[in-house]
């Protein structure tokens, strides 16, 4: 049987395990604080427990780390970005991006995709397997540690669907948020999916309080399933009957994505039947110019991506341009795992 990570354990789960061997609760809480608070890299450093504890902990739980491989820093927004390895040789990218209001790591879920949208580097080389908590939490441990920066919110929108990782994302969640541990308010973290609508229905009963993003990149059908071909099992009108659900259940105003493709999903009557589609709905949308790929043709730019911008505001939609970081170190997410791995 694989060991469970000890940085994968809710403090619940903890105690539990701890209880069993005869350990009273205060410990549980005692070694959460040396994991999530105080960053202790191994037991041997939790000074204040017995080293006959620290022995059995250390044969009770793995606790291994993932490992920065690559550092890139871009020389005119402060962007970082890593790549690294898991403890199974498998690789993700983390980066941290610096704004006004704080810095903001986008984080990986998987590693690799089996979503297979048509524009996205990460799902290319395929689907490798689901991250377990502690490997997305030690993307933003490790990367506060390397970079000595302090991250004040999250994003999962890296490599990989966090919905097809159900569980393991839910749990990371719960013990970010977790008063006695990393402590974050679920305010500051967005969830970036393509789709996944039975599971978008399962994350507003949980209430986390996150921002939901949808990628979306079209309003119609047909150019969707085109593109993303998750589209082909979740249709539009469903998808935004669970948009509709999950703004009622949790009182978030729901995020929209659209990665702008010239001549592929840029046109007026695109603008005005995604204006239509979000209707009375809260939204904000999002509009990117698409990242190049190497294996596609698909291609904008900050000009189209303004005027769409501007065209969908002009319909009373609320709509602003992604500001685009670290372009000279390729922080678009997927390319850096790709080229390292080739
Ligand atoms: N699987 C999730 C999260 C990861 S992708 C999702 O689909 O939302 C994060 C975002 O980047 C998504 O909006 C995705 O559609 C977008 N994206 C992927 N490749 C892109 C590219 N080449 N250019 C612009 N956006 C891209």
């Amino acid at each position: 049987m694989i060991e469970i990570d000890v940085l994968s354990l809710e403090l619940d789960d903890l105690k539990r395990e701890l209880s069993a061997i005869g350990e009273k609760p205060f410990r549980a809480a005692q070694i959460y604080k040396w994991l999530h608070v105080k960053r202790a890299a191994d037991f041997e450093s939790m000074t204040d427990i017995s080293a006959a504890l620290r022995k059995k902990l250390s044969e009770m739980f793995a606790f291994e780390h993932i490992r920065p491989v690559r550092v890139l820093e871009s020389s005119s927004d402060g962007t970082v970005k890593i790549l690294y390895e898991l403890p199974d040789g498998n690789h993700v990218e983390t980066v941290l991006m610096s704004y006004e209001h704080g810095d903001s790591l986008c984080v990986s879920t998987q590693a690799g995709c089996k979503m297979g949208c048509r524009f996205c580097a990460s799902t290319i080389a395929g689907f490798k397997r689901n991250l377990e908590p502690n490997e997305i939490l030690g993307q933003l441990y490790e990367t506060e540690r390397v970079t000595g920066r302090k991250v004040s919110s999250i994003v999962l929108m890296g490599i990989g669907e966090p919905l097809d990782n159900f569980d393991n994302v839910v749990k990371f969640l719960k013990i970010l948020e977790s008063k006695d541990g990393a402590n974050m308010s679920l305010r500051h973290v967005s969830l970036s999916t393509c789709g996944l609508v039975d599971r978008i229905y399962d994350l507003a009963e949980l209430d986390f309080g996150l921002t939901l993003s949808i990628s979306l990149h079209s309003p119609y059908d047909e150019k969707r399933s085109e593109l993303m071909p998750v589209n082909r099992k979740y249709h539009i009108p469903e998808l935004i009957r669970a948009c509709r659900d999950y703004f009622e259940k949790t009182g978030r105003r729901i995020s929209f994505e659209y990665a702008l493709i010239d001549g592929e999903n840029d046109s007026r009557s695109d603008a005005e039947a995604l204006v239509k589609l979000l209707k009375g709905m809260p939204a904000h949308i999002n509009v990117i110019p698409v990242n190049k790929i190497a294996e596609r043709s698909y291609r904008s730019d900050r000009v189209s991506a303004r005027n769409f911008a501007k065209l969908l505001n002009s319909m009373g939609a609320n709509a602003t341009v992604r500001r685009t970081l670290g372009a000279d170190i390729n922080a678009a997410c997927g390319q850096l795992r790709r080229e390292y791995e080739k």
